[in-house]
């Protein structure tokens, strides 16, 4: 069963518009696919998105690591959870680049989260085509480091080469054999963190997916799924996505 994520990003700019896009997610979707869909939105949607479409997965886009306190600007898990909310994309590659984030921030984010009994999606990848494998498996120890085996179930790991991120200049979906050999090397990496428990890990490809190439990423043997950023803004094309996977 293949987990399909829609990352909305800093999009819509409206309630209207986003009742609206998930309203034909919602319409498209076959309910036998609800259960392999999540749906991450700007935070302050999502409270009223989680009331009107209760058979939708929602997440949210970051998560801070404290629970409360002096920092500005930050949403906790106790929050989310307050409003409905059971899934957590961390260290995306946004985040990590235009606001700083390091994999040690993302450790600690993806270690409340897990603790917290929420999913986590944890996104690593590298900024150029052509950097080493080694790289993104060193980004992945550091941001998986120390977790708990019992809550591996729980976690997903989004490979996402940011040169391959359709709002980057030039960009290119991977190709999906290379896309396969690099999660092949991560699932690796994580059973020797983690030994068997690691294989509970979900990985997800990012990067260009669309409805027209999500089939050749997704047959792969070693992708469990797909993260998807523009696409994700049609509802036809994220169904097609979606059906396509099934
Ligand atoms: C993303 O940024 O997570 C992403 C996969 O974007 P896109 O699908 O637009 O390349």
């Amino acid at each position: 069963m293949k987990l399909i994520v829609g990352n909305w990003k800093l999009n819509p700019s409206t309630l209207n518009e986003a009742v609206a896009l998930t309203s034909g997610v919602n319409y498209a979707i076959k309910a036998e696919d609800f259960e392999r869909t999540v749906l991450l939105p700007p935070f302050i949607f999502l409270e009223e998105l989680v009331k009107k479409f209760k058979q939708i997965a929602w997440g949210a886009q970051d998560v801070f690591w404290e629970a409360r306190g002096a920092y500005t600007g930050e949403v906790s898990l106790a929050m989310l959870k307050d409003v409905g909310i059971g899934w957590v994309l961390v260290g995306h590659s946004e985040r990590r680049r235009i606001f700083g984030e390091s994999d040690e921030d993302v450790n600690k984010k993806i270690k409340a989260a897990l603790a917290q009994d929420f999913n986590v999606i944890a996104a690593v990848g590298e900024l150029q085509r052509g950097d080493e494998a080694d790289e993104i498996i060193d980004s992945f120890k550091k941001s998986a480091a120390g977790l708990e085996t019992a809550d591996l179930a729980r976690l997903t790991v989004a490979y996402e080469p940011v040169w391959a991120i359709s709002t980057t200049p030039g960009a290119q979906a991977d190709s999906p054999a290379r896309s396969n050999q690099i999660i092949g090397e991560l699932k690796h990496a994580a059973f020797k963190m983690f030994g068997e428990p690691s294989k509970k890990i979900k990985f997800l490809y990012g990067g260009s997916v669309t409805s027209e190439n999500a089939l050749k990423f997704l047959s792969q043997p070693y992708i469990d799924g797909a993260l998807v950023g523009g696409a994700s803004l049609s509802a036809e094309e994220f169904a097609a996505i979606v059906s396509v996977s099934r």
